[in-house]
């Protein structure tokens, strides 16, 4: 108890002497941080970080307008289409904070947000999750990885709590999705993946494939098609956010 709140009163005073020295912004909102030792985003933008809230496709995780229908809730596009990703799910919408924290991961390289940003997919994600064997980062292609210097999905595969499997390699670089329409970003992907020696000792299993965003799907299903191929029986993803309602050009 005594050595909790001397902790405590170290950290307060850490923070006091930070705050007002460096005056680190928060890495979302850009506010200045009222508690720099506890991670690079405010406590604020976290709260802000909503689920996305039910009815949604029990498949695809997108958010449905209402209950009507509905006896297995599914999207018109999961009606109409056989996919390959079994079940989606993701922390909330690609917006507002979630993005923000996002876009810090990846372009600005704050590596440490990826354990928070994977705890609350742990969390939020349990139901996916759950007596899954593995999770599977999507790959970037090696020269993209090169570039970045890391794989932001790698990095928030480790926070999930099971076993982290390489399944997947990039066979070709694909145009970056970034504004390409829905129809063209399928196209784009389709031939992207392999499984890797890893990847081929899965069969019958369960697995989830984790990504950082989800905006059309394409590269999951990519993704899900070419494990399917090589036995996987059932294949589950895993993102931080997805894109609600339209692609966006982001
Ligand atoms: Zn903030
Ligand atoms: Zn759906």
């Amino acid at each position: 108890m005594l050595l909790r709140s001397c902790v405590h009163a170290v950290r307060e005073a850490a923070d006091s002497i930070l705050s007002v020295i460096l005056a680190p912004a928060c890495a979302a909102c850009t506010e200045p941080l009222a508690h720099p030792t506890r991670g690079p985003v405010c406590a604020r933008c976290w709260q802000a970080v909503l689920p996305l809230t039910p009815p949604i496709c029990d498949r695809c995780g997108e958010p449905l307008p209402s209950w009507r229908l509905l006896d297995v809730p599914l999207c018109p596009r999961c009606h109409r289409t056989d996919v390959a990703v079994d079940r989606a799910r993701a922390v909330g919408a690609y917006d507002g904070a979630l993005r923000a924290i996002i876009h810090a991961i990846k372009y600005d390289a704050r590596r440490s947000l990826a354990r928070p940003l994977g705890e609350l997919m742990r969390t939020r994600g349990a139901a996916v999750l759950s007596n899954a064997v593995c999770a599977v980062p999507v790959p970037l292609h090696p020269s993209r990885r090169r570039a970045r210097g890391f794989n932001q999905a790698a990095d928030l595969a480790r926070q999930l709590g099971v076993p982290v499997v390489a399944a997947l390699r990039r066979v070709e670089a694909t145009r970056p999705q970034t504004g390409l329409p829905a129809a063209e970003r399928h196209r784009n992907v389709r031939r992207a993946f392999a499984v890797t020696r890893a990847g081929r000792l899965l069969p019958g299993a369960v697995v989830v494939l984790v990504d950082d965003v989800a905006t059309t799907g394409a590269t999951l299903e990519a993704c899900a098609r070419v494990l399917k191929d090589s036995g996987v029986a059932e294949v589950r993803a895993l993102t931080a956010a997805r894109v609600v309602g339209r692609v966006r050009n982001d």
